[in-house]
């Protein structure tokens, strides 16, 4: 939306030419022409879902929305299960994984 620089009224699109638009004031003479490509809106840019895998706890875990991964369960041998990183307290160290089975619920972490 663009507005009349002399006057602040709302430009109106009125198509004069074939591949340009012209925009006019309703209430004075001001008109612009601009380039078609500046009237289309910008795409939006899809942001891969797979950068944004948040760091969550165990117990505000949506088991939903998580990632699975094929591992064994140690408890009834399925081989699939959900897995999350847990930062520990200490800044330094490495995140923790673990893993949660789809099937029995069991939960453990990886031992590294
Ligand atoms: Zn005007
Ligand atoms: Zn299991």
């Amino acid at each position: 939306m663009e507005f009349c620089p002399k006057c602040g009224m709302r430009l109106v699109l009125s198509r004069k030419a074939a591949n340009k638009n012209v925009l006019v004031c309703p209430k004075c003479d001001y008109r612009k022409t601009i380039n078609k490509e500046e009237l289309t809106p910008q795409k939006v840019v899809n942001r891969s879902t797979q950068e944004q895998i948040a760091v969550i706890g165990e117990e505000e875990a949506k088991i939903n929305t998580m990632p699975t991964v094929k591992i064994e369960c140690p408890k009834c041998s399925h081989n699939e299960a959900y897995w999350w990183m847990v930062q520990t307290r200490g800044a330094d160290e490495s995140p923790t994984q673990f893993f949660r089975c789809t099937k029995c619920s069991y939960t453990w972490r990886e031992m590294a």
